[in-house]
């Protein structure tokens, strides 16, 4: 029976809003595996870089030589910069870390926390590592890190990293039941590129077709009944592979027949979710969403001069929303935003705009923001049968 916990600490450097977007997305498939958040700011910010002179070399999992005591990392390159995610440039200088120093980082979390030692702890970090790999697992196969940058240099920029991500996250907890240690995994790992989730991909670019199958070959599945693995445990690991496929299809599917994932409101915070695309949370601040809902609540549209005709709903949402208490504070938000002269909602509407297209990418964006021409009616125009709002009991 499966019945450790899964720590997924996130480094530093990892932001914060994808990090939580990866867990929910995990925590999306049900079974044993239960996943529990954490942070470090163990890591050093500023680590030594190293060096690829060319794409082709960067594509392999093989490793240059660090940088003779370079503190500084390369200012004309930051591999932290998500949007917009520009290609890489080469020769590229990466901040990266050895695989010790990650499993240090882990064993630290679980002093600290005092985690039993059958749980298991995953460190997600932007770093790169010594031996250029998307993640590894330390001897004890209790410890791994998993690399969360630059996924976009291999699987393109309409995939949202989340993906790959959470991906890698199930394949390591598998790998964890399936062999007894490092010598057996690269015992089994296939050489060639076949699309199991035991490809090993040297070529790192081979990653694409093991994610778009996210599939196990039949020689792993004998491994599997072989060593007796959890069966709940394997269910619920197969069924992430499968539902991590899935939602990363919606997204390229999506796009391409132009139809857009359903969006569900939950809770009396009224949290925008987008089901179809991995249950991804949409987060906008206290004023954006108040406009948000409000047009939501509008199919028909309203200009934009005319929105002070409707200052008491926008009210209403927005003192469900902020986190002021002061009564006069809020009227002077709502003034200054139904002030068409003031400017301040069309910062709100484009940094809407922004907050869709970097989440679901500029094509599909266009079905969730609010748009119109100066002077006409602004609306969302998404199909409002595509839309569920949570019922909120109120006690
Ligand atoms: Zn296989």
């Amino acid at each position: 029976m499966f019945d450790s916990k899964v720590h997924l600490i996130r480094s530093d450097e990892f932001k914060e809003e994808d990090f939580s977007q990866v867990v929910n997305l995990l925590k999306q498939f049900n079974g044993p595996i239960e996943f529990i958040s954490a942070e470090t700011k163990y890591l050093q910010s500023a680590p030594p870089v190293l060096s690829w002179m060319t794409k082709l070399e960067f594509e392999k999992k093989n490793p240059p030589q660090f940088s003779a005591n370079r503190e500084q990392i390369s200012p004309t390159y930051s591999m932290f910069e998500s949007t917009p995610k520009k290609s890489i440039v080469f020769p590229v200088e990466v901040p990266s870390l050895s695989w010790d120093t990650f499993f240090a980082a882990c064993i630290d979390y679980r002093m600290k926390h005092q985690i039993p030692e059958k749980d298991l702890v995953i460190l997600l970090t932007d770093f790169s590592n010594d031996k250029n790999w998307f993640a590894g697992i330390d001897s004890t196969m209790k410890n791994y890190f998993i690399q969360t940058s630059n996924w976009h240099h291999f699987l393109g920029n309409s995939i949202d990293s989340r993906f790959p991500i959470a991906y890698e996250i199930v394949v390591w907890l598998l790998r964890s039941q399936m062999f007894q240690n490092r010598q057996e995994i690269m015992d089994c790992v296939h050489k060639g590129s076949t699309g199991c989730m035991m490809d090993f991909c040297e070529n790192k670019k081979d990653i694409v077709l093991k994610m778009r199958t996210a599939d196990i070959c039949n020689d792993c599945l004998k491994v599997i009944q072989n060593r007796e693995v959890d069966r709940p445990f394997a269910r619920q690991v197969l069924d992430s592979m499968d539902g991590i496929r899935q939602h990363m299809m919606f997204r390229e599917r999506s796009e391409f027949l132009n139809s857009p994932s359903k969006m569900e409101i939950r809770g009396f915070m009224k949290h925008i979710f987008l089901k179809d695309l991995g249950d991804l949370e949409i987060h906008l601040n206290p004023k954006e969403k108040t406009i948000y809902l409000f047009f939501l609540n509008h199919p028909e549209g309203v200009r934009i001069v005319d929105l002070i005709d409707h200052k008491t709903e926008i009210s209403h949402f927005y003192e469900t929303f902020t986190n002021s208490f002061e009564t006069a504070q809020i009227a002077q938000a709502i003034n200054l935003l139904l002030d068409p002269t003031e400017g301040n909602i069309n910062q709100v509407l484009s940094r809407i705009r922004a907050k869709f297209r970097s989440a679901v990418g500029s094509r599909l964006a266009n079905f969730y923001t609010i748009e119109g021409n100066p002077g006409d009616p602004f609306k969302i125009h998404l199909n409002r049968e595509l839309v569920t709002i949570e019922k909120i009991s109120h006690h």
